[in-house]
């Protein structure tokens, strides 16, 4: 009997993943990538994405522990920095800085290089994986026995062989963004699902540097990072800075609303100075720059509706990015990435591989999960007037009453908690409408209103303020 197999068309992290749990229900699984995998922590063009920050959240750490045992010390072994962002990041939130509040997580600051390459490490070693490198799938092919199922893709290798053909009994598309399944589907004669895409115009522009030598960083700087948030319509770049391994840092300059950053060296370095505090440009000049500047302006927020697909192609599935794609400056794709291949091994236990409904039934449970984090980033991003696309049904109902919780949460240890455990996807937005948590919100709200100077606005430091927690 021939031998169940499995073929993942992308090799990232979404795909890497999915092969994972699928390197437990068929005998082969075969991974596709039209990139030469570097040897280590570097980049390659297949991700251009990585020249930027990467945060990775606490629910998609726990995942990538959880599907690749050993992932967490690999990572503290090869240098990644484990921080409590509370405490180590000086935080300018729109209203002033950040208390210097524990958020009882811990989450990895490191290259997204170094992340992909300790994930391909471990996923190498599953005996049944294999990964094909320099070879670009071209389209799917299918035959209809009842509905319309993929059997095979298309291969072109990059090296100047021969095309060829791939069997599968399962197709996964981790194909990331650019994915070109809504093509081969209409080569099919298959209708693509239909698509949301919701565009707030926003870019980033990144450079590293060299962290300084220790003895030159001034005592009182209790940070090991920065972010400063954008305030509009005033100030509409925001910045950050990251450490990394290798005593480097990964400084990235955010705009919204096509106040896009500056990708030129001299006006990247003057716009650190426009932020709204001086200290990231002071931190900085402590620093050696490392690389040129990186742009990237493909941020828009995409989501392919699988979960509603007319189309119908049996034995396949999207996942990742292909699927649904988010404006990255609130750092949910690579965790709903890997949270898609926990989806897909329930899904595989509840239906088996083979089964013709595995598809539809995957693709409606990772669209019910994926609605949360679409909200969130459409929400967040139609604060901008600009933003263009369709309006989530009742994201403008839920908005002021995010902004207070979120602005609570500044002062409340509880609802500090919470916008923790929601923002890293440990728990679902839901949580903020528990009746305990409604009631705090509007506690505080009430206080606020009330308490002497009300909503008197008082002046921002320029600097971050030292050792001792404000609070
Ligand atoms: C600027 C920027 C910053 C980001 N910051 C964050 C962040 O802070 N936190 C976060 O969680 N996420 C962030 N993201 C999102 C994150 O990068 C993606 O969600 C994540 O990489 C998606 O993984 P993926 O495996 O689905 O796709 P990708 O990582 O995009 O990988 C797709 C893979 O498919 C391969 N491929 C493509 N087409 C083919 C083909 N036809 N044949 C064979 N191989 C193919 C590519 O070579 C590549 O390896 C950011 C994205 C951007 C653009």
């Amino acid at each position: 009997m021939a031998q169940r197999h499995a073929v993942v068309i992308g090799g990232s992290l979404a795909g890497l993943s999915a092969g994972r749990v699928l390197s437990d229900f068929f005998e082969r699984v075969t991974v596709i990538d039209r990139d030469t995998y570097p040897d280590g922590a570097l980049e390659r063009p297949g991700v251009p994405q990585s020249r930027h920050v990467h945060a990775l959240l606490a629910r998609g750490r726990q995942e990538l522990e959880r599907l690749f045992p050993g992932f967490d010390q690999l990572m503290c072994d090869q240098g990644a920095h484990e921080l409590d962002f509370g405490l180590d990041f000086a935080t300018l939130r729109v209203d002033g800085w950040a208390a210097r509040e524990s958020d009882w997580l811990r989450l990895f600051f490191a290259s997204r290089n170094l992340l992909e390459s300790v994930v391909r490490g471990l996923f190498r070693k599953l005996p049944n994986v294999t990964l094909i490198e320099r070879t670009t799938v071209t389209g799917i092919d299918a035959v209809r026995t009842g509905h319309l199922r993929a059997t095979s893709v298309q291969l072109c290798p990059l090296d100047g062989g021969a095309a060829s053909r791939l069997e599968a009994d399962l197709i996964v598309d981790a194909s990331g963004r650019a994915s070109k399944a809504p093509e081969w589907f209409r080569a099919l004669g298959v209708e693509p699902p239909q698509e949301s895409v919701v565009d707030s115009f926003s870019g980033y522009s990144s450079r590293w540097f060299k962290a300084p030598d220790p003895s030159r960083w001034p005592r009182e700087w209790w940070w090991k990072g920065i972010w400063i948030d954008l305030k509009a319509p005033e100030h509409m770049l925001a910045g950050v800075l990251f450490p990394l391994e290798q005593g480097r840092w990964l400084v990235t300059l955010g705009g919204v609303a096509k106040h896009y950053p500056p990708s030129d060296e001299a006006e990247f370095m003057a716009a650190l100075e426009t932020l709204r505090s001086p200290v990231l440009a002071e931190t900085v000049r402590l620093a050696e720059p490392i690389s040129p500047v990186y742009s990237n302006r493909a941020m828009a927020n995409r989501f392919r509706h699988y979960d509603r697909w007319q189309g119908r192609l049996d034995s396949f599935i999207a996942v990742g990015d292909a699927a649904c794609a988010f404006n990255p400056v609130y750092g949910q794709g690579m965790t709903t990435g890997t949270v898609s291949a926990t989806i897909l091994a329930d899904c595989l236990k509840k239906y088996g591989p083979l089964n013709p409904e595995l598809a539809r039934h995957f693709f409606r449970a990772q669209g019910r999960f994926q609605t949360s984090p679409w909200m969130l980033a459409t929400g967040a991003d139609f604060r901008f007037p600009e933003t263009e696309g369709r309006r989530p049904a009742g994201g403008k109902l839920f908005s002021p009453y995010f902004d207070t919780l979120f602005q609570a949460g500044r002062d409340d240890l509880v609802l500090h908690r919470r916008v923790g455990e929601v923002l890293n996807m440990l728990k679902s937005p839901s949580a903020f409408f528990e009746p305990a948590i409604m009631a705090r919100v509007a506690r505080w709200a009430f206080r606020r209103k009330f308490s002497r100077g009300g909503d008197r606005a008082r002046p921002i430091p320029a600097m971050p303020p030292s050792l001792i927690p404000v609070g």
